[in-house]
């Protein structure tokens, strides 16, 4: 019971973390569609194609 459970909670794990950080990294541009990523700033993504630009309110860290 203890060995078959450790195995299956590692690897959820592992896919866990890898695919956050590739939605993280790189967002492609609604306007421009597929192929086309968003440059990443301070608290905004912005499109050096079209120049569209997304603030981002959920990644910014503010503490009082
Ligand atoms: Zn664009």
């Amino acid at each position: 019971m203890g060995k078959e459970s450790n195995t299956k909670n590692s690897i959820s794990k592992f896919y866990k973390i890898s695919g956050d950080k590739v939605e993280r990294i790189r967002r492609e541009c609604p306007r421009c569609g597929k192929g086309v990523f968003m440059a990443v700033h301070k608290d905004r993504l912005t499109c050096g194609k079209c120049s569209y630009t997304e603030f981002q309110k959920d990644q910014t860290k503010k503490s009082k």
